[in-house]
Order: structure tokens, then sequence, then C-alpha cells
């Protein structure tokens, strides 16, 4: 008889097994495929791993700038698929270590909740079902498509099937000016291929500061990134081995379309018709102070919580939430309000908390202060101007969101989010000394501005 059998063993399944053993709980992971799930296998570390060889490359390309003499860049693609898979099941070998040392039975096979509230799991060997008091749904989600755009896996591609690319695609659309799309698209464009977004609304990463998705515009212009915005695209035309993309006017002659417009929860099959779990459109509604379902014993985290950013930090909160209901009756509610975002996009964006435009739209009579990075000296050294820090405050009051377009701003950001979390006044956090010649200095610089007192 296991205390709780986690179904799904990516970061929201993983984290609940592995958080479990702080309270001496009987674990057991279901795991259908690898263990670590769509972060570790087949999102987050292998995408930013190709991103790390996109850099690397683009940092060879500008290496006379630095005084280094470094010849014409080149791109072994093998190489870099070969990293990444090495990447991969390092981390994954690293966490299969991790679960067996704090004794999690890790079991492979497809769960499914029974009537009886125990588990069930069809494998190869057949089908079993173990005795369990609670269960954590962590089954996550899967890329989706639209309709006419059905994802082959060869000439219509998902994530999955872009990161095991076994040679460089020419000519590349990316539907979707989301978080995959430009990620992709910035991978794809450092490296020689050539690339067009569509996005439907208005703008590439929609609720993104406007000012940072403007420095990422600009810097997609200049490597010939053709993005259409506002246009919802045709049918796809099929004319021997090209795919012709069309939206409004623009129109484009591809090898291979990349589907990145969201994922959607994998909540079929796994028995949720056996209980009182209630779910929207596939997303499971929980309680958000305990992450406990409508039925009493079964929990659910990750990506398939409605209405929560589908992040795997957000899922490792989650888990925490959970088992603590679990083990203790005592709640530990995520802190929605201060997630840090970041898109490994070169440059790198990372925010928290509100955009100018959510504060406003959320009532806040808002002080917005800007600070750009093209007079850090640090910013020179690096070779990387083009970053702003924007900080967004409530008039006389504290700190409502922040935003950062710098190399390594998905590091920057973490100050920001304490500064967040903790709702400090920009003339709280200007208060402490930040070191030079750093990045960082940016933030430092910015919330001196914030608090009225603007140094340089
Ligand atoms: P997303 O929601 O970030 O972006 C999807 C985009 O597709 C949106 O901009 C949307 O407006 C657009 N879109 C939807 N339908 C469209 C259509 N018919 N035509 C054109 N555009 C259309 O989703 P994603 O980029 O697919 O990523 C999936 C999830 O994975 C997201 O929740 C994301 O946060 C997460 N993810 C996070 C990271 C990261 O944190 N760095 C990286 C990758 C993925």
């Amino acid at each position: 008889m296991y205390d709780v059998i986690v179904i799904g063993g990516g970061p929201g399944g993983y984290a609940s097994a592995l958080y479990a053993h702080n309270f001496g709980l009987k674990t057991a992971m279901i795991e259908m495929d690898t263990v670590g799930g769509t972060c570790l296998v087949r999102g987050c570390i292998p995408a930013k791993a190709w991103l790390q060889t996109a850099n690397v490359y683009a940092m060879v390309e500008r290496a006379a700038e630095f005084g280094v003499t470094a010849g014409k860049a080149g791109l072994d693609w093998g190489a870099a698929l070969a990293r990444k898979n090495g990447i991969v099941t390092n981390v994954v070998k690293g966490l299969s270590g991790l679960l067996a040392a704090r004794k999690v039975d890790v079991i492979n096979g497809f769960g499914r909740v029974a009537e009886d509230g125990n588990v069930e799991v069809r494998s190869a060997e057949g089908t079993s079902v173990l005795e369990t008091t609670n269960v954590v749904l962590a089954t996550g989600s899967v890329p989706r498509s639209i309709p006419g755009w059905e994802i082959d896996g060869t000439r219509i591609v998902s994530s999955n099937e872009a990161l095991d690319w076994t040679e460089r695609p020419q000519r590349v659309a990316i539907i979707g000016g989301g978080v995959i799309g430009c990620e992709f698209a910035s991978l794809l464009s450092e490296t020689g291929s050539q690339v067009w977004i569509f996005e439907a609304l208005d703008q590439i990463l929609p609720g993104t500061e406007e000012s940072a998705v403007k420095v990422l515009s600009r810097r997609f212009r200049k490597a010939g990134v053709t993005v259409t915005t506002g246009t919802p695209v045709g049918p796809p035309e099929f004319r021997g081995d090209v795919i012709v993309v069309t939206a409004g006017n623009t129109t484009a002659e591809v090898d291979v379309v990349l589907m990145a417009v969201g994922r959607g929860p994998l909540t079929d099959g796994i028995g949720l018709e056996n209980t009182q779990v209630q779910v929207d459109r596939g997303y499971v509604l929980v309680d958000p102070e305990t992450q406990m379902t409508n039925h009493p014993n079964i929990y659910a985290v990750g990506d398939i919580v409605a209405g929560t950013p589908q992040l795997a930090h957000a899922g490792y909160a989650e888990a925490i939430a959970a088992i603590t209901h679990i083990a203790t009756g005592e709640t530990a509610p995520v802190d929605y309000r201060a997630i840090p975002s970041v898109v490994y996009t070169h440059p790198e964006i990372a925010w928290v908390g509100l955009t100018e435009q959510a504060a406003r739209d959320a009532g806040y009579d808002v002080e917005v202060t800007d600070h750009s990075m093209r007079g850090l000296g640090r910013a020179q050294i690096v070779g990387e101007v083009d970053g702003v820090v924007r900080i967004v405050a409530e008039k006389g009051g504290p700190t409502l969101g922040a935003t950062v377009v710098a190399p390594n701003a998905g590091d920057l950001i973490h100050e920001l989010m304490y500064v967040v979390a903790w709702e400090a006044l920009p003339t709280e956090a200007a208060a402490f000394i930040h070191a030079h010649p750093t990045l960082s200095e940016a933030i430092g610089d910015t919330l001196l501005a914030a608090a009225g007192r603007p140094l340089h």
C-alpha cells in the first residue's frame, strides 16, 4: 500500500515523488516513457542545449570584434545533436539516481485511476493494480495543432521532432510566435536557416512587455526573420517538396513547418471519468491552496492544471504544495504573482509580475521606469548593448513587475523576483548596492531611477 502514487514523471511528477521523501511517504511514480518528461527529454533542456550551440556559433562569428582569430564559424549539426543528446542522457541519469536514492518506486507503464481510487498500470507485461491512499496526477501536455495542419512529424512538425532534426533545415515557417516559436526562430536564424514566423495576434510573445518585444523584433529583422502578425494562416499548399504558407500578404515557400501554437493537456484515458475530478477542456481544476481536485485524495500538478502557467518551475512549486497538504494537512500555496518567465532567445527576455498593461488593466495607478543597457560598461565588454530593464510600480507604492532584456536575463531576473514577491518599494530595493562592473548594475540603476533619484 502506497501513501502516494504519482502518475507522470515530468517536473511536476518527479518533484512530487522527490519531495514526498521529506515526510517519509511510501511513494511510487508511474511513467510510460522516460523519466524527466517533456522538460528533460523534449523541451527545456534539449532546446536550451541547441540555443547554447547557436550562442557559441554567433560568438565565433563575432570573434574578430574581440580581437580573437577564429576563422569562419561552421556548424557540425550532428555534433551539436550528439551534445544535446548527451546532456539529456546525463540529466535523466542524474534524476533516476536521485529518485532511487529517495526510495521512489519508478514503474514503467501507463497509469490510470481505477474506480476504487487505486492505480492501474498497463505495460508490456500486462496490467497490475497498485493500492494507494493518495494520487498525484502529473501527466503533462502535448503539442497542439490547428485545423488543416496535421503534425506528420516530417514536413509539419512540433518541437518534439524539431529538437531531433538530423540536419539544419534551409527554410522554415514557424506557426505561432510564442515562446517555442521565438526560441526556434532565434536558434535557426542565427545558424543560417531562413525563417518566417506567423503569429495570429498583434505581437509576437503576446502578453510580454512591448518594449522588450521591440528589442527582439529588431534582432529578428537583422537576422532576416520575416515576422507576420495579426493574420491567421490559410491552409497549407503542398507543391512537390515545397510547402507554401500564406497569411495576408505574406507567402513563404519552405521545406518544413514548425507548429508552435501552444500545448494541450494530456489527460485522456487516465481514468478521470471514474472520479469526481472536475475538468475544463481537458485541464484539471484544483483548489489553488492545496492542488487538491474535487476528489479528496486526488491532486493535480504541472501542465494539466487549469489556468496556471505551463512552466517546469510552476510544476515544482505545485508539487511542493500538493505533497505538503498530503503529508501534513497544511497549505503551501504557490505564489503565482512572482513566478519568473524566461524566453531563451538571443537576447534573452525575462519577466516577473505584471507588465505595464496588465497593471493598468488591474486598476493600478502605475509608474514605469525604463533603463537601457547601452551605457553600461559590462554590456559593452560582453558585446551586448541591446538590453533594457523595465520596472513597473504602483505610484508611491510597491514594485508590481519587471522585465529584463539582456544576456542571461533569466538569471538576472531573480533579484527582481524577490522585489516583486516581497512587495518592496523601489526606494527600499534601491538602497542596496550592486557590484561594478556587472549587468546587474542596470537593475540597480533602474531601481534608483524608479525611486526618483537616478544615478547614471
Ligand atoms: P505559447 O502559448 O507560448 O505560444 C503560442 C502562440 O501561438 C501564441 O502566441 C498564439 O497567439 C499563437 N497562435 C495560436 N494559434 C495560432 C494560429 N492559428 N496561427 C498563428 N498563431 C497562433 O505556446 P508555445 O510557444 O507553443 O509553448 C507551449 C508552452 O510551453 C507554453 O505554455 C510555454 O510557456 C511553454 N514553454 C516555455 C518555455 C520557456 O519557459 N522558456 C519554452 C518553451 C515552451
